[in-house]
């Protein structure tokens, strides 16, 4: 046992560096949970584990049952890595990290602490998962740089949806884009951009004020976008509201009211009809940053990482 803890130990050095702390599963405002990890932490008390254990919430305290027993403590760790997380009918993940457990009001919440290249594999997998390798390549590099830029929630450093970054499982296309730009990150007048990416645009990025974004120490510009100027990915949408307004915010709040993607994104027209408005469409996402179809684009087209940020980042340069 204290063998098998020493060489995972050693086996685990090479990675160890910045770590961060993912809030996960949260869309699922799950009320149970199946784990399988090595062992579980609870109340002071390690368990090894065999097979998968129930995680519940009871009000704020978090109960688990194991071998029959049920042991309950404000908090539950999960040491892995992996460990796997399922909720019934909905989800069934594998993280490379570890995971800590706490409830609320009868509400599971799931952080997992991973190692930051790790993460950073897992975002240039989840987001862009058939792509080309130079462009893997520098959405590992502004996957890293938004991580490396500072945290964005209060419990946790980020979540795990696409309001900071998209993170399912990592493959072996973005492990070897997160290993061939290890620790690169994006510096603007001497800080860490807090680089946005995201789907397809129409034609041209946007500032992050042109859609009332904030972008931190980072202006953000709206550059030419060839691919999708090209080839637009377009979309319409019939919405019961008298009015809209262009900002990303506004965006999500249609988002939440009607649907999930409903207005895919901030570059439309749109015109009042009888009943509401009628939005026509071009891009998916927010259009700030990186444009992850014009970098396959260009990466397609014979270009290197490096250009495709110099692009996209416009006044950045890469530094560790
Ligand atoms: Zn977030
Ligand atoms: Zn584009």
């Amino acid at each position: 046992m204290k063998r098998a803890f020493r060489i995972a130990l050693l086996a685990a050095l090479p990675l160890w560096g910045a770590q961060v702390r993912i809030g996960v599963l949260g869309l699922f405002h799950p009320a149970a949970v199946t784990l399988a990890a090595k062992g579980i932490e609870i109340g002071g008390e390690y368990i090894e584990l065999h097979d998968a254990a129930e995680v519940k919430a009871a009000g704020n305290r978090v109960a688990v049952t194991v071998g029959g027993r049920e042991r309950r403590g404000p908090r539950l760790t999960a040491s892995g890595p992996p460990v796997r997380a399922r909720i019934a009918g909905k989800i069934d993940r594998s993280y490379q990290g570890s995971l800590e457990i706490t409830a609320r009001e009868g509400v599971l919440f799931v952080v997992v602490t991973m190692d930051r290249e790790l993460a950073v594999a897992a975002v240039a997998a989840s987001e862009m998962p058939h792509a080309s390798p130079e462009a893997l390549k520098a959405l590992a590099v502004a996957a890293r740089s938004y991580y490396a830029a500072g945290r964005r929630h209060n419990d946790f450093d980020f979540c795990d949806t696409t309001h900071c970054q998209l993170l399912k499982e990592a493959a072996a296309e973005g492990e070897s884009a997160a290993r061939q730009t290890r620790g690169q990150v994006l510096f603007y007048q001497g800080g860490i951009v807090g680089a946005l990416h995201f789907g397809s645009c129409g034609g041209h990025t946007f500032a992050a004020s042109d859609v009332g974004m904030d972008g931190g120490s980072y202006p953000f510009f709206a550059v030419a976008c060839e691919a999708c100027a090209r080839h637009p990915e377009q979309w319409e949408a019939r919405l019961p509201v008298r009015t809209v307004e262009r900002t990303e915010a506004a965006r999500l709040e249609l988002a939440r009211r009607f649907g999930w993607n409903r207005v895919a994104s901030n570059d439309y027209a749109w015109e009042r009809t009888s009943d509401g408005v009628i939005l026509r469409g071009k891009g998916h996402g927010h259009g700030v940053g990186l444009c992850q179809r014009g970098a396959e684009g260009m990466a397609r087209s014979g270009q290197r990482a490096e250009s495709i940020l110099d692009h996209y980042f416009p006044m950045t340069s890469i530094g560790r």
